[in-house]
């Protein structure tokens, strides 16, 4: 793990962050400037850089992912009425932090494209 990750230093819990959802795989927590009424972000407990390196040997751990999403969607109860999961890659994608994460987002509407 790169000592210098945010995200991995937030699992050891070294930076302190409101965790809302946890499996053996992986951490959830608030996004610290939400974007909408209920901003989470979904992050493995092993650092992987982004979607872009997740390896053949990863596909459970990828999957564990999504389903925490939804049951964070559930657990935050916007479940019912949709919500948004986006994981954001490299520079043109808008990645600012290289340890991979969902970003779950409910409680508001949501337009397509994000822009
Ligand atoms: P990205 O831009 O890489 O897709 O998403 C990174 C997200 O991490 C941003 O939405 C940003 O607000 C959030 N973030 C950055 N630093 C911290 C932090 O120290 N704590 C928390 N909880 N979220 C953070
Ligand atoms: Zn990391």
């Amino acid at each position: 793990m790169p000592d210098s990750c945010l995200f991995c230093r937030i699992v050891a819990g070294e930076i302190p962050a409101t965790i809302v959802h946890e499996t053996p795989d992986t951490v959830a927590f608030r996004d610290i400037n939400p974007r909408a009424p209920s901003h989470i972000l979904v992050i493995p407990r092993r650092h992987v850089d982004s979607v872009a390196t997740l390896a053949p040997a990863d596909e459970a751990l990828a999957g564990r992912l999504l389903l925490a999403a939804g049951e964070i969607a559930r657990q935050e109860g916007f479940a019912d009425q949709g919500y948004r999961v986006i994981s954001n890659i490299g520079d043109w994608g808008g990645q600012t932090v290289s340890h991979l994460h969902l970003h779950v987002m409910g409680g508001r509407s949501f337009t397509w494209p994000p822009g």
